[in-house]
């Protein structure tokens, strides 16, 4: 690895956690249904103004040791893992492009890497408003959609992927919206929220046919493993609500990386 791959790295480390500490204020905001643009950041609990000082991504909370410097309150540990994953989220986004695309070697290239990148920073602010506050964002799964619409349409406009996939996707993408309205009819809203129902879609559109399967079929083993392990350890009783949709973008990251290898190794028992 030449200095300079390594200084990029840690430039796109400290850019994605930057990222990622706006992404905090995004989530926060979304959920609280403030203006995302209005104000400066302030404190969870006393509401009182946060210093620049006291705002750097990563080192602040570790220099305050976890406490506000206003009200001496404990600071959601959500914070620096936002930052460290999305820094995280830059630099393997990097490296893959760099190692397994040779992306400094075709830059024409980078548009499609970029897409999974933005995608990827949607994903994370999903994942944590869903699990902190139990709620899907609207505006995040319009935008994801819409880039997955785009993404799929560029695909097959480009001869990439045949007329005939995109329909096969469109339909996987109809049975997985119908699949969790249907569960959400079943439970009459309490094992499904109407966000998971939302996030299926653009979720599908992205996996495309048969890893859209794959990628329901992990969710609900993950999500149903964390469940029966968070009611055996007496952390949540029955009935209580867990949020399903960090299962479906765990679900979902999963397959898109090895769903293909999933499908066929699970095929050839039958
Ligand atoms: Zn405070």
């Amino acid at each position: 690895m030449s200095t300079y791959f390594i200084l990029v790295g840690i430039f796109l480390f400290i850019l994605g956690a930057v990222i990622g500490s706006f992404l905090n204020v995004l989530i926060y905001r979304t959920v609280q249904g403030e203006s995302w643009v209005i104000g400066r950041s302030h404190c969870d609990h006393c509401h009182k103004k946060i210093a620049w000082y006291d705002n750097i991504p990563l080192l602040s909370f570790i220099f305050l040791k976890r406490k506000s410097r206003c009200c001496k309150k404990t600071i959601s540990a959500s914070y620096p893992v936002v930052e460290f994953m999305t820094g995280s989220l830059f630099v393997w986004w990097y490296w893959i492009g760099a190692v397994f695309f040779k992306l400094t070697i075709a830059p024409f290239s980078v548009l499609q890497p970029l897409f999974w990148l933005i995608v990827g920073v949607i994903l994370i602010v999903i994942f944590f408003a869903d699990l902190l506050y139990f709620i899907v964002p609207d505006l995040a799964v319009g935008i994801m959609f819409f880039m997955a619409v785009i993404y799929r349409l560029y695909l097959t406009g480009a001869g990439i992927m045949q007329p005939n996939d995109l329909w096969m996707t469109i339909l996987g993408m109809i049975c997985a919206v119908m699949f969790f309205m249907g569960l959400w009819w079943l439970t009459k809203g309490k094992g499904m929220g109407l966000g998971d129902i939302k996030l299926s879609a653009p979720m599908a559109l992205l996996l495309g046919w048969p890893k859209v399967f794959v990628g329901i079929f992990l969710s609900f083993i993950l999500g149903g493993l964390v469940a029966s392990g968070l009611l055996i350890s007496g952390k949540r009783k029955l009935g209580q609500v867990i949020p399903f949709g960090p299962f479906i973008i765990i679900g979902t990251i999963l397959s898109l990386v090895w769903g293909e290898a999933i499908f066929t190794w699970y095929f050839q028992w039958l």
